[in-house]
């Protein structure tokens, strides 16, 4: 027998309708790419979306066409998000930071057909469009006063454009399962695979992440997304965000300390989600100046482990709550969100940093498990490690185009490539990536829990444990460090400070000093060629 309820597919563009009718008025502010900070609304946001998916269709774009984006968290690229998608067609998020040779390669498997470019990228666009075979329209985010002289063709300024457009558009109608959008992996290791999600999944995903134990949003709160909506999705925050008609405010291209303190103060942000680094970066800049923040309330901060320190400062200092979290492209990106359960709620000091600094519980629509190699479920004690796999509504199901098929099983679970424990409360600890994790004498050590350990450290402004061959154990912890500026510690200072703290054969073998560690496009350590660099490395102790 089925139920007798209403048909109602979960379109992503109804989540613009409804912030249209129920939150027509609130905010979107946006630091333009020209320079001043623009206000405009989700009303307004709406009827210009509505203009560019009549545009985009009188160009000729349809269903099913991807529509790539190469561009900052503004309000015009909300804008265009949800015209692509009101039209049935797939926005396509390229990532900036990759080298323009593969954002060719990856626009190219992807087939994009047109591309919303900001200012800023247009000089990447110029070197690479030639070479991407299905370009037909390149739409550049600003007005005519603005338009920059261009080698690139059929390209137009967008409020131009837009303005030959009255609106008067419905937005497509369609199976709940056709695809929205569309992110490719970053590619550390191989060619970059493109995740393709669906309005359902984006619809259901938006829900899980507005949680009260996962981002726990409301009407009431003003969100600055900084993580990028090329980084995962900003998170699911552009779909969140007109589902729940929180105010938005976004940052553009400035996400420096300076410019994030000045949006969160004069916008009285309360909610902000962004990687450790841009934390990292806020907090330096608020010892320097001795600035406070009083209207902030909580921030998500994940995308690669987030140490310790920064969740003290931000409580102890400011009286921020921080809400460690985990995720990846292929989960759209939520994973878990950690916040404490009842029974953590009385802890305080270390006793509680021991919690907040794990990645958390899943909201309801992810599963979780950690195996052993051969694919066995490992109990959830809080210490035993394994392959963390997933499955759930908004993960995906295949790659595009079929790549990496050996990740997904037949039960429907995918294979993070993460490595973690699950403790007997259900939280989730990130221990490494599968290809980083250092195995010496058969046993893995965690290549994060040496780094949170080190940075830690007063001296120590960011480090990286990478695994050196040696004849004995297999492999043995060597750690990386980047020196805080005018501060000297010794490869003893460091030694003797994490001394305890972890397992005695967990303890690397040797400390190198080093300017820089390198990152990947999407700002985590790039262990592949920081193991090339040190490929030749002898450890004393070999
Ligand atoms: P990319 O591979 O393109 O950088 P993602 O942003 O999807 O893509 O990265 C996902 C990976 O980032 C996860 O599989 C995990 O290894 C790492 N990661 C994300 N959040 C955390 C976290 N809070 N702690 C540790 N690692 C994290």
């Amino acid at each position: 027998m089925l139920g007798l309820m209403q048909e109602w597919p979960l379109l992503c563009h109804k989540l613009l309708d409804h912030a249209e009718r129920q939150h027509g008025s609130r905010e979107v502010v946006s630091r333009s790419i020209e320079g001043p900070i623009v206000r405009t609304t989700f009303a307004e946001i709406h009827h210009r979306s509505l203009k560019v998916a009549q545009r985009l269709e009188r160009d000729g774009f349809r269903l099913g066409d991807r529509v790539a984006t190469l561009a900052w968290n503004t309000a015009r690229h909300i804008e265009a998000w949800y015209a692509i998608m009101g039209i049935g067609a797939v926005y396509h998020t390229l990532n900036p930071r990759l080298f323009p040779e593969q954002i060719a390669w990856i626009m190219n498997n992807a087939e994009d057909k047109a591309i919303f470019v900001d200012l800023t990228f247009a000089p990447i666009l110029e070197k690479i469009a030639g070479a991407v075979r299905s370009l037909r329209r390149v739409i550049v985010l600003t007005d005519h006063a603005h338009m920059p002289q261009t080698s690139l063709a059929n390209a137009v300024a967008y409020e131009e454009w837009l303005a030959q457009a009255d609106g008067a558009f419905t937005w497509k109608t369609f199976d709940e399962n056709t695809a929205a959008g569309m992110c490719y992996t970053s590619g550390t290791t191989g060619d970059p695979k493109g995740v393709l999600y669906s309005h359902r999944s984006n619809v259901l995903h938006a829900m899980m992440a507005a949680m009260p134990d996962a981002m726990g949003l409301s009407t009431r709160d003003v969100v600055l997304p900084v993580v990028p909506m090329f980084h995962a999705n900003a998170w699911g925050l552009g779909q969140s965000g007109p589902m729940i008609g929180a105010k938005l405010v976004m940052p553009g291209c400035k996400m420096d300390g300076a410019s994030i303190y000045e949006l969160l103060d004069t916008e009285k942000v309360t909610f902000s989600a962004a990687v450790p680094t841009v934390w990292m970066m806020l907090l330096q800049y608020l010892e320097e100046t001795g600035k406070k923040l009083p209207y902030l309330k909580k921030v998500v901060i994940g995308g690669a482990s987030c140490p310790r320190a920064i969740i003290a400062k931000f409580q102890d200092n400011y009286d921020v709550q921080v809400v460690h979290a985990w995720g990846m492209t292929e989960m759209s990106p939520l994973g878990t969100l950690c916040t404490l359960k009842p029974q953590h709620e009385m802890r305080t000091g270390e006793a509680r940093l021991d919690v907040q600094g794990k990645q958390g519980f899943p909201p309801f629509g992810v599963e979780m498990k950690v195996t052993d190699d051969d694919g066995n479920a490992l109990p959830w004690d809080g210490k035993t490690f394994g392959h963390l796999k997933v499955r759930g509504p908004a993960v995906a199901r295949a790659y595009y185009g079929g790549d990496g098929a050996e990740q997904f099983d037949a039960d429907g679970w995918f294979d993070t490539g993460d490595v973690a424990h699950i403790d007997a409360s259900g939280y989730m600890q990130i221990t490494d990536r599968a290809k980083d994790v250092i195995k010496s004498g058969g046993e893995w050590i965690s290549t994060i829990d040496l780094e949170n350990l080190a940075v830690g450290h007063p001296d120590v402004a960011e480090a990286a444990a990478i695994g050196i061959p040696h004849s004995k154990w297999g492999e043995r912890p060597l750690l990386v460090v980047v020196r805080k500026p005018g501060r000297e510690p010794s490869k003893g200072d460091i030694l003797t400070f994490m001394s305890g703290k972890v397992a005695k054969w967990w303890m690397p073998d040797d400390v190198a000093f080093v300017g820089e560690i390198p990152h990947t496009a999407t700002g985590k350590i790039q262990k592949t060629s920081l193991r090339a660099q040190f490929k030749d490395y002898r450890l004393p102790t070999d």
